[in-house]
């Protein structure tokens, strides 16, 4: 299982070992994906390479991955002209957190985004990875020989591949993912406080679960949707973080097969989260600033008109594809 892309595996470890200093980035508004890769190849990298100086440079974090720990403080400009960085989980260039990551003297692409938007010196990306934290595995599991891991480290990297899979339920998940997953877990994974930091919530964020069923919508054709307004996220008390996670409240409602989140953000602009079972929807991000997966895609619009016309799009979308397809939930 370890031998797809071997080859250019063994060129981002050659590169690895050829440089002194590495710099790790990864996208804005970082998930548990972007946090756990990023975190978990910094910790293999340095008990591998313990000479070496390997930082994480991103400039914003997710207070709901802070149980994983702290991350580096921002180095100097001049320290980038001689480091490899490396890009984790960051489809586009457009999305890394930190804009500095073009004074690297070389750059290296780790992802499992639709590959639309090429960049760096050297990319390794699979597209039907559930995660880039998977990779992350491949990656120690290819060279296990040669590179050192250990609890923590498995830790960051499981706590990814959890979270970017559903837990284990979307259709990205494979039989590589299971393996993957086991080899980790093997190294002793505390399993209670992993998931416990993942589930708990404070009782306000429930009270405001009540209030969001009570103010979602369905669309002619099926497509749930709710919009977090700013004034809703004052009266509950809601970061940007608990706003956007709304979106799994419509995730399984029979026969809406899309459902999306809008979250007013502070500039006046509203994040869009796309979510969707059988049917694609990428292709709907696309159209409004964003992209992303064929059922989790990201998008941004600036009025509520363009959100209607969102919602629009996605019932259009939904309509045709329930006249063209069977056997859909
Ligand atoms: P999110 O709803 O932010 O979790 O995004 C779902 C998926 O779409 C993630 O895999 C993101 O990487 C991707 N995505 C979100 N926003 C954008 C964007 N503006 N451009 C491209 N991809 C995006």
């Amino acid at each position: 299982m370890h031998y797809e892309n071997y080859e250019t595996k063994k060129r981002i470890l050659d590169k690895i070992k050829e440089y002194g200093r590495i710099l790790i980035f990864r996208h804005k508004r970082p998930d548990g994906d972007a946090t756990g890769s990023t975190k978990g190849l910094q910790r293999i990298l340095k008990l591998t390479y313990p000479e070496k100086e390997i930082l994480l440079q991103n400039c914003d974090f997710a207070d709901y991955m802070a149980f994983l720990g702290g991350e580096d403080e921002l180095i100097p400009d001049e320290k980038y002209a001689d480091a490899l960085g490396i890009v984790i989980d960051t489809g586009t260039e457009e999305r890394i957190s930190n804009r500095k990551f073009s004074l690297c003297k070389e750059l290296i692409k780790i992802d499992h985004h639709i590959n639309i938007a090429p960049y760096g010196d050297l990319m390794w990306v699979e597209e039907e990875r559930s995660s880039a934290c998977e990779m992350i595995a491949d990656f120690y599991a290819t060279f296990k020989d040669e590179l050192k891991i250990d609890t923590e480290a498995a830790t960051y990297i499981y706590c990814g591949m959890v979270t970017d899979s559903g837990r284990f339920r979307f259709r990205s998940v494979s039989g590589d993912t299971m393996r993957l997953g086991g080899m980790l877990l093997d190294l002793n994974i505390d399993v209670d406080t992993l998931y416990a930091n993942l589930y708990m919530k404070e009782f306000n964020t429930f009270k405001f679960e009540s209030y969001a069923y009570g103010k979602m919508q369905i669309t002619e054709n099926g497509v749930a949707y709710l919009h977090v307004t700013k004034e809703m996220q004052e009266e509950f008390g809601l970061s940007q973080e608990d706003a956007s996670a709304s979106v799994s409240l419509m995730d399984s409602i029979k026969n809406s097969l899309i459902w999306l989140a809008f979250i007013d953000n502070d500039d006046g602009s509203i994040r869009v989260r796309l979510r969707s079972r059988f049917v694609t929807i990428n292709c709907i991000g696309e159209k409004y600033s964003g992209g992303g997966h064929a059922c989790a895609a990201g998008a941004t619009v600036y009025s509520v008109e363009e959100m209607n016309s969102l919602i629009a799009d996605a019932d259009a979308r939904l309509k045709e594809y329930k006249e063209n397809n069977e056997g859909w939930l």
